[in-house]
């Protein structure tokens, strides 16, 4: 890149927090070498895809997205186009091969190496780093994400990659094997969102139960909570994702005791069959999972907890499934991700027998988004009369002066409140309850929530 030309890029960011948050990162890797935001994909003289290969579904739209920007492309011949994230990283070479309007495939652990590679795609070479980070400083050798005026909350990867090797899951082939960041590099950069503004962070990792065990010397990640929880001017602390397997008693032990730490946890169940979440390689069963929620509500009886659950795996009979549906009526979960499940080339499971017909699939899952819509509107009425701490983060998609906010239990909250609440707590009066998202009226705000 020439240091003195002003460029603009465009970041089309697919699939899950991680992507968003790497997309940030790069954007402002890309701002300190001379780039400037663009308004447009159309505008833009640089386009990146951070793209997701964990369903088929995600694939498809990526593979749709480049098919247009083929033909942007050939109304702008200097626009070069970047594909980046876990599909690069898994299909680079039918990537090339299908779109030869590429000019740039960078993989999960090549970030940081971007200026260098958007150096030589400018200069007419097709580039391709689908290497791993073998140093493990990526996230330390890029500048923190830019934040915007108002922004109240921010992500910090903490980890990367999976040891875990579910069998329906492609993670561990795209990310590579499990490894932690060093605590000062993950407190440095908390410290230096917290200056910028932000008030709640969240820590995330594809496991982030096990933070800490590659690190010489290792550290256990309640340790590194209890670190964060110290730091002054940080509201909200949160965590994503946890596996039941490394849900260890002193990470429980922190919702009892860390004010920071919010009363929220997302552990996927998968499987309420104990015969599934062994072809799964879950390495839990269905009972080891409800004591886990026993031990959660133990220690904190106002935690909220969601989970994500496959139906229609390899094998699922009508007993299993039975059986994810008994565990979500016993656990009474506050809202659930479910998923249908769909092979995804290179994992194990792909190659396993008995298939379950897409229309089973189907079916089931629509059985259990009815049963869980209705748990969920339950949890949610158990909060009408409750006075709850509410941190505005944007205006509301309701009609009227509305905000939309967050409990720390992390349930959505629409309520009339003027902008300038944007970015503080206030206690709100909730009144209403809906599946998705709660009613209320501004109580006052406090200093001390
Ligand atoms: S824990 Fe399992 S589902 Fe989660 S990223 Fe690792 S392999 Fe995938």
């Amino acid at each position: 890149m020439d240091p003195n030309e002003t460029r603009r890029y465009h970041i089309k960011t697919f699939g899950c927090q991680m992507n968003a948050y790497e997309s940030g990162r790069v954007a402002a890797l890309l701002e300190k070498h001379n780039f400037t935001p663009a308004e447009s994909a159309e505008s833009a003289d640089i386009i990146l895809l951070n793209t997701c290969s964990v369903r088929q579904k995600a694939a498809d739209k990526i593979y749709s997205e480049l098919g247009r920007l083929k033909k942007l492309k050939l109304t702008n011949p200097r626009l070069l186009i970047g594909v980046g994230g876990c599909l690069a990283q898994h299909e680079s070479d039918k990537l090339l091969k299908q779109f030869s309007c590429i000019d740039l495939i960078y993989g999960t652990q090549a970030l940081a190496r971007l200026p260098a590679l958007v150096r030589a795609a400018t200069q007419g070479k097709r580039v391709l780093d689908v290497e791993p980070d073998a140093a493990r400083t990526m996230y330390a050798r890029l500048p923190r994400s830019v934040i915007v005026r108002g922004q109240t909350g921010a992500f910090v990867s903490i980890m990367q990659g999976c040891n875990n090797y579910c069998t329906y899951c492609i993670v561990p082939y795209v990310r590579g094997p499990e490894w932690s960041r060093t605590p000062e590099d993950v407190l440095n950069e908390a410290r230096q969102l917290i200056d910028a503004g932000v008030r709640e962070i969240t820590l995330l990792g594809q496991n982030v139960n096990s933070y800490g065990k590659t690190l010489s010397p290792p550290i256990a990640f309640n340790a590194l909570l209890h670190r964060l929880n110290k730091l002054a001017g940080l509201e909200r602390l949160r965590f994503i994702t946890s596996h039941p397997r490394d849900l260890s008693d002193g990470l429980i032990d922190c919702f009892a005791k860390l004010d920071k730490l919010c009363e929220h946890i997302h552990l996927p169940l998968q499987s309420g069959s104990d015969r599934i979440l062994l072809a799964m390689n879950r390495s839990y069963t269905g009972g080891q999972y409800i004591r886990l929620i026993e031990k959660l509500r133990a220690a904190r009886p106002d935690i909220s907890i969601t989970s994500d659950i496959i139906v229609g795996f390899p094998g699922e009979t009508e007993r299993d499934f039975e059986s994810t549906r008994e565990a979500i009526a016993r656990i009474r979960f506050d809202d659930l991700f479910i998923f249908h499940y769909t092979d995804r080339a290179g994992t194990r499971a792909c190659s396993l027998p008995d298939k379950i017909a897409y229309s089973t699939r189907v079916q089931r899952l629509k059985e259990l988004n009815t049963l869980q819509r209705t748990i969920s509107r339950q949890r949610n009425e158990l909060l009408v009369g409750t006075s709850q701490a509410v941190l505005f983060e944007t205006p509301s998609s309701r009609s009227g002066a509305c905000l939309a906010g967050r409990t720390r239990s992390n349930k959505v909250v629409n309520c009339p409140a003027q902008h300038s609440m944007l970015g503080r707590t206030a206690r709100v009066l909730i009144h209403k309850a809906g599946i998705h998202s709660l009613s209320g009226t501004l109580l006052h705000e406090q200093e001390n929530l």
